[in-house]
């Protein structure tokens, strides 16, 4: 049952032609033709060949609101009108840094840029001058943008990675500078014994431990119980700083993030995607004590697009709806995602095909496996991921979008409507198995 994809097939033989591969970024290289995308709105996608789809990937998560609200799509248009770039400071800078610090419990002050990468760039940057340490431990499977300092065993081949109780840092790509590898140090996520260990052998040497509190590039995984407070505990006991990359889960899993929703608080943060919805914004907050070496001038953070009013405005509406209709907005994210996740488990047992459904109603993976649980990469690296793909084509062949590797992300346009539809379509991919 496959879609018409004229349209789409002429436009990746353009493409090839003038754009590296065909795609703009390495995520949407496709194993067939790449969505081509004509307009969005809501819940949905429209194709250049007119097939629309039930979108979960929501721009790799920043439509929280889904495409196109209202409210956003006027400030946009407003402030464009306005001016798109000042290089210089304005009202809703400020606005928007007042919201993140009342919304986010690491919030105490503020710095803006355009992209996650850029954030944790200074999150990194912040940590080793301000401890003038030089090493960061991240954790196997979790990603923290492209960028060459800590693009390292995000999915590394199990047989290059080490041992389970000693993992070596595996580069991500060709042509990352070889020194890089030296100031990190990468660990199994998800176990305290671990960590401590590991932060032992290195006492004195660490700038900072950054991590996805809840793990979303690697299957969609909750720390377990007593985790973030154990390596809180740990941070405070080495004078190491606790990043916390909330560029998925910011504004998407709780209001404040996954520190709200876990209640544990790190030293800084890393927000993007979902915080200006739809939009390029980003932003690396803080405790106050922290961020003030970056206030001194000390260590240096810079960007043309900082703080860019466009976005800046894009921020303010999405941020100002999801504060406002708190309770309404994150309890339909979790019932709709809730609903998604019962009908798939339901559907996928009336198929006879084992099926785990794990993570929060507003992001949450599919993982075909017998496992009862996935804990860390070293359990998702362990699952054949050949018939996930064959479920993300054939749900993509039935109007449905979800991120290749089982990832499905909500918004708070998702109707209960389309809940039943998609699952229709659930029951359809999974008997085409
Ligand atoms: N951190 C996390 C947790 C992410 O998932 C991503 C992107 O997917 C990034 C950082 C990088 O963000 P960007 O792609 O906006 O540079």
């Amino acid at each position: 049952m496959a879609r018409n994809l004229t349209n789409a097939a002429a436009l990746f033989g353009s493409a090839r032609k003038v754009i590296a591969g065909g795609v703009s970024s390495d995520a949407r290289r496709s194993a067939g033709t790449p969505l081509y995308v004509d307009h969005a709105a809501g819940s949905r996608l429209w194709d250049v060949d007119g097939n629309s789809y039930l979108d979960y990937v929501l721009g790799q998560g920043p439509s929280v609101l889904g495409h196109c609200p209202p409210e956003v799509v006027g400030a946009v248009a407003d402030q464009a009108g306005r001016g798109m770039s000042y290089a210089a400071q304005h009202r809703l800078e400020i606005e928007v840094a007042e919201r993140l610090c009342s919304m986010v419990p690491s919030a105490e002050l503020v710095r803006f840029n355009s992209v996650g990468s850029e954030a944790v760039h200074g999150a990194l940057r912040l940590a080793r001058g301000h401890t003038g340490r030089p090493k960061v431990l991240k954790f196997e499977g979790h990603y923290h943008g492209w960028f060459d300092p800590v693009l390292y065993s995000l999915h590394p081949a199990l047989d290059q990675a080490g041992s389970a109780d000693a993992p070596v840092p595996v580069p991500g790509t060709l042509g990352q500078p070889p020194s890089a590898e030296g100031d990190l140090v990468v660990v199994r996520w998800n176990d305290l014994d671990a960590l401590k260990a590991t932060m032992a052998e290195h006492r004195g040497e660490l700038a900072a431990v950054i991590m996805e509190p809840i793990l979303c590039n690697s299957g969609a995984i909750l720390p377990s119980p007593g985790y973030l407070e154990g390596v809180r505990d740990l941070c405070d006991e080495h004078g190491t700083l606790l990043i916390f990359d909330e560029v998925i889960t910011g504004f998407r899993v709780a209001p404040g993030g996954a520190q709200e929703l876990l209640g544990v608080t790190p030293d800084l943060a890393t927000f993007g995607k979902a915080m200006a919805g739809g939009m390029q914004a980003s932003a690396l907050v803080g405790r106050a004590a922290v961020m003030e070496t970056i206030a001194s001038g000390k260590v240096g953070h810079a960007g043309t697009f900082n703080s860019h009013p466009v976005a800046m405005a894009a921020a303010n509406a999405t941020l100002t709806i999801l504060d406002e209709q708190r309770d309404a907005l994150y309890g339909r994210l979790e019932t709709n995602g809730r609903r998604l996740m019962a009908g798939l488990r339901e559907a996928a047992a009336a198929a006879g095909i084992p099926l785990l459904v794990d993570g929060v109603g507003a992001a949450f993976q599919t993982y075909f496996t017998e496992a009862t649980e996935v804990r860390d990469y070293r359990d998702f690296a362990g699952i054949d991921r050949a018939l996930a793909a064959r479920f993300h084509a054939e749900l993509q062949d039935r109007g449905v979008n979800i991120v290749p590797r089982g990832l499905w992300l909500l918004s708070t346009a998702h109707t209960e409507d389309d809940i039943e539809e998609t699952l229709r379509a659930v029951t359809a991919a999974l008997a085409a198995l």
